[in-house]
């Protein structure tokens, strides 16, 4: 029905019926060809965004001399602002531009965030990271939902084609954490934003040249107004993102506003869904997009305790574990930046595979029970975390194998939780909010990342200097719990999964 709309609302391409909506998901085989364009372009995204990211800590300590505590606290900030401008990025994409011109927009944005810094690493950081935000806000939910509409509603195929999206983001992740992190360390740190940039300009001239395959996915939303009323509506939206650069600079600057911005933007997000809900007449819709925000709301959870890998996890890697990897010298700080990625890559296909060979038997677990499964592997791997306090010698550092068994673990989580929420929510979103809902899928992982850094920072020890034996206790004890609370929230996801399938109606 949704499609049907979208059809109305767009003319075809310009080859003519070839690339219309239903050509488009009436693809044989398993993944339409769109996907592979989407996969590369996202797939350079990523790379840019984590090649930043992973450099992001070093760089404040090495280059703005910030202490170490400080420079966690900003990076915690930038992440959460990050994700929460996809938010924002969405409503405009659904509102007036549209999800091409979002991405395109934001992919110029991200680009010259990156040139700036790399031209003046010192002097232009916090400007650079400022237009790197708003850059991914545009971008990054808006790539996500053009996945989705390549999908007919029902296509069983649609969580293979995420999965397999998916595994686009983490080569992506891993090559820019691997190749930006040696460039900032060993070459020079404008090499490694010069790097993140031209990656950058690879995605956008990757989607430049492969848009037009999308046919009427990601058009304008404004297709029956006059050309002049959008074209003016499309700048007010340019105009109003670079006048907004002052105050997400001041706001990276000093980390106080970040609790103020957090307590602010999930109310008003609530409230503008809330309006938008009220909005919809349908029953069935308002209780579709309902399900998706029960999603949204416990993927919060998820985040929170997943991204203790860029804060506790990091430092617990440094400090307590053995640089011995199944008998071969490994930095265990590597293993903490690229396990997760590398195992993505991996195990990404076969479980694709794994589901659908279970589809193919009528044995796979509906879209509910993967969710909660993904909350039981998360309390399986922080269990693994704790355990490792038994292998530790009488300094307190212990082993990098259980640790990263416990990664595995972990990345099988997010594998059932990530790729299917970014499919669901598409499935369960009207398809004039579905930026929006993507956007508040985002605006959970920057609520992940923010209650990260508050869990993180109350399972460290209050003395820098206390001894190793006593660090190892504290995070493992904290682990302990994250264990028990990840093991709770997924009983509850199981048990109420009849009422939120319920919910969903004919959404599987
Ligand atoms: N690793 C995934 C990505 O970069 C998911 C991130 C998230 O939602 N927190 O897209």
């Amino acid at each position: 029905m949704a499609n049907e709309q979208l059809i109305d609302q767009v003319p075809s391409s310009n080859d003519g019926d070839k690339y219309s909506l239903a050509n488009i998901q009436d693809f044989k085989g398993k993944y339409p060809i769109q996907l592979w364009f989407l996969f590369l372009t996202e797939m350079w995204e990523r790379f840019c965004f984590y090649g930043m990211r992973g450099v992001l800590t070093i760089f404040m300590v090495d280059q703005l001399f910030l202490t170490d505590k400080q420079s966690n606290l900003k990076y915690g900030a930038i992440q959460a602002f990050v994700y929460a401008f996809t938010f924002i990025g969405g409503i405009f994409a659904d509102k007036i531009l549209g999800f091409r011109k979002s991405l395109f927009f934001g992919g110029i944005v991200m680009i010259a965030g990156n040139l700036l810094i790399a031209f003046s690493p010192q002097e232009m950081f916090y400007l650079g990271i400022t237009l790197s935000i708003i850059g991914t806000g545009f971008f990054k939910p808006n790539i996500s939902s053009m996945v989705g509409d390549l999908y007919r509603e029902g296509d069983p195929r649609r969580d293979a084609g995420f999965g397999m999206f998916y595994s686009g983001i983490n080569i992506g992740a891993f090559l820019g954490g691997l190749l930006c992190v040696y460039l900032g360390k060993y070459v020079s740190w404008s090499a490694a934003f010069y790097a993140a940039a031209i990656v950058m300009i690879l995605g956008v001239v990757t989607f430049i040249f492969t848009k037009k395959f999308l046919g009427p996915i990601g058009a304008s939303p404004l297709l029956h107004l006059p050309a002049g009323k959008r074209t003016t509506r499309e700048i007010m939206v340019y105009v109003g993102s670079l006048l907004s650069i002052p105050l997400i600079f001041m706001m990276i600057r000093n980390t106080d506003y970040t609790d103020m911005f957090m307590y602010i933007i999930g109310p008003v997000a609530l409230i503008y869904f809330i309006y938008e809900l009220m909005k919809i007449e349908s029953k069935e819709a308002r209780y579709k997009i309902t399900a998706a925000f029960i999603f949204i709301f416990f993927s919060i959870i998820f985040w929170a305790f997943f991204e203790q890998s860029g804060g506790s996890l990091a430092l617990f890697a440094e400090k307590n574990l053995h640089h011995n990897l199944f008998g071969f010298s490994m930095d265990p700080n590597i293993i903490n930046n690229t396990a997760n990625s590398l195992f993505v890559i991996l195990f990404s296909p076969l479980i694709g595979l794994l589901w659908f060979w279970m589809y193919k038997r009528r044995i796979e677990p509906n879209t509910v029970i993967k969710f909660g499964l993904g909350f039981l592997f998360l309390a399986g791997a922080f269990w693994l975390f704790y355990y490792t306090r038994f292998f530790a010698d009488a300094k307190g550092v212990t082993s990098l194998d259980v640790f990263t068994w416990a990664y595995l673990v972990i990345t099988l989580g997010e594998l059932c939780l990530s790729p299917i929420g970014l499919s669901i929510v598409t499935k369960l979103s009207p398809k004039n909010l579905s930026g929006m809902m993507m956007g508040m899928w985002f605006l959970a992982s920057a609520y992940g990342q923010y209650v990260a850094g508050l869990l993180g920072a109350g399972m460290s020890t209050p003395n820098n200097k206390a001894p190793l034996t006593e660090k190892l206790d504290a995070y493992t004890d904290g682990y302990y719990q994250l264990a028990i609370y990840a093991l709770i929230a997924g009983v509850i996801v199981i048990t109420i999964s009849p009422l939120i399938r319920k919910l969903m109606g004919d959404v599987k």
